[in-house]
């Protein structure tokens, strides 16, 4: 694209002020050692569509080691060349890591998996060959701080405006190449809200068992990219539609078709995919989402039916649908902590189900079951999960006791547990004997600690426990008693507040 033809970019996206400093400063460091330079790929398809690029690559005819010579700070650890450059100066606004790859061609590949070997290349032609799709496959030539033009050599920039994902070449090849392009081709397309070329799609479709040769880890990369989009439910059916899925989640296709009784209005697949998409239109967190898409991976194995209600069950599906979610997240490399949570909160999703019946003493033990720093996060799943049967959103009334319960739940009571001295320690320390003496103690204790809660030291309380250990039982009778009193109504006032604040009874 030559200069006249530089693109009307959106959101004055292509003034030099979109490009940070620390990316021209870098091109114009290796320019003036006689190298070209050109930020290309991701970060240039963000620019053009107005979006802020997460991370600035460069690519240059520079190799590793004359890109190191040429910064005073970088690090190199990796098998593709690439150089990371360090800014230290860089503010919080601004760019702090840039990577810097020498021009490369694709070495041999064996496996359907990336190159067995890196080879450079000497044309920046040869490094944008290379590159997956279109819309990838551009590089900007500053001059100065300003662009001068957008190289483009495979329509990249026409299929941003069209909003399309193709492969650069041909598409069976490009898969055949490395497998894991059909997944990014997905992801991609789910992120940008793009449509997949015809061709490359049909690619997809044929190939996809091609996947079976890609990592894990990369795998699972680009599923969580698809989750934490907007869009995560159209990502999934794409790439279910693509033959994808049932390459790395196969347990969740069997949910299609699956009916439910008429609580539902959707069957199973559905039924998970909006609850998925509920967690990303309130942007919660990553395991909320996979909790949301896994809760009822299990209902098709548990399907069956009561003739007694005349009703489809799915008994224990929760229980049996923590352990395959489990296993799915294992399978992913998903990380232990990560797992250990999505696996609990599958777990109890039935939980807050059964509204009528939900008592204090049940929703403590929940707390216990799933953790008091889960207990949030599963009243969310039951959100996604109410939303995902297509009903009305829970009765605002109802949903505020909920949290109100869980907020009751998890206080400390006020209690002689909270005085830095205990019944044990009394006669350890004091040489008190046991007996109900002790308690009354820790009573009258604790009605002073209410009254002044600076009191509550243990150099303080043990003096005070010996002296009012002189007392006559009748006299620390009457002193407990004040403290029970006193507990009481601080306990009462704390639930109130908490009842007031859910505007509930
Ligand atoms: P993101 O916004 O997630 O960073 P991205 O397109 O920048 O998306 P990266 O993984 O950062 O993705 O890769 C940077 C660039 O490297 C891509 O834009 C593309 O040009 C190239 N690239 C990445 N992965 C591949 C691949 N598997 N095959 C060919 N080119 C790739
Ligand atoms: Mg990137």
């Amino acid at each position: 694209m030559k200069n006249q033809e530089t693109p009307t970019l959106k959101n004055k996206s292509a003034s030099k002020s979109a490009i940070p400093p620390e990316v021209i400063e870098a091109v114009k460091t290796l320019e003036n050692k006689g190298f070209e330079a050109f930020p290309v790929g991701g970060c240039v398809r963000d620019l053009l569509l107005g979006l802020s690029p997460k991370d600035w690559d460069i690519t240059t005819n520079a190799r590793p080691e004359e890109i190191i010579a040429a910064f005073p700070k970088t690090f190199y650890e990796n098998d593709f060349g690439t150089v990371g450059v360090v800014f230290e100066q860089a503010t919080d606004q601004t760019v702090k890591l840039i990577e810097v790859t020498p021009y490369r061609l694709e070495g041999k590949y064996e496996d359907y998996r990336h190159p067995s070997e890196v080879v450079f290349a000497k044309k920046i032609e040869d490094d944008l060959k290379r590159r997956d799709f279109t819309v990838n496959a551009l590089a900007i030539r500053l001059s100065g701080d300003a662009i001068k033009d957008i190289i483009d050599l495979y329509g990249g920039f026409k299929d941003i405006k069209d909003k399309i994902i193709r492969t650069v070449g041909n598409p069976v090849d490009r898969f055949q190449e490395d497998a894991l392009r059909m997944l990014r081709a997905v992801r991609l397309a789910t992120q940008l809200r793009f449509t997949i070329d015809e061709s490359t799609k049909m690619a997809i479709q044929n190939h996809a068992d091609l996947l079976q040769h890609i990592s894990r880890e990369r795998i699972r990369d680009e599923f969580v990219k698809i989750l934490m989009s907007d869009e995560p439910k159209k990502g999934i059916e794409l790439a279910q539609e693509l033959a994808l899925l049932r390459h790395f989640i196969p347990e969740l296709e069997e949910s299609i078709g699956v009916k439910q009784n008429q609580a539902h209005a959707y069957e199973v697949w559905e039924h998970l995919l909006r609850s998925l998409q509920h967690a990303a239109d309130k942007k919660w967190p990553l395991e909320i989402r996979l909790a949301a898409l896994f809760h009822d991976i299990s209902k098709p194995e548990t399907k069956g039916f009561s003739r007694e209600t005349q009703q489809i069950t799915f008994y224990g599906h929760e229980v049996v649908g923590s352990r395959v979610t489990k296993k799915i997240l294992e399978r992913l490399k998903f990380p232990a902590k990560t797992i250990e949570k999505v696996v609990k909160l599958v777990r109890w999703h039935m939980f807050f189900a059964d509204p009528e019946k939900l008592t204090l003493s049940a929703v403590r033990r929940m707390v216990v079951n799933v953790g008091r720093e889960n207990i949030w996060d599963l009243m969310n799943v039951r959100v996604c999960d109410r939303i995902g049967t297509g009903r009305p959103k829970e009765e605002p009334y109802r949903l505020r006791k909920y949290q109100s319960m869980i907020e009751e739940a998890l206080r400390d009571p006020v209690s002689v547990a909270m005085l830095k001295i205990s019944g044990g320690e009394m006669i350890k320390k004091l040489g008190m004997k046991p007996g109900p003496r002790i308690g009354a103690i820790l009573h009258a204790l604790l009605e002073e600690v209410l009254e002044d809660p600076k009191l509550n030291t243990a150099e303080y309380l043990e003096n005070r426990a010996s002296e009012l250990n002189k007392l006559s039982d009748s006299e620390l009778e009457k002193l407990a008693k004040e403290g029970k009193k006193l507990k009481q109504e601080k306990n009462e006032a704390e639930v109130g507040e908490i009842r007031q604040k859910f505007h509930v009874k």
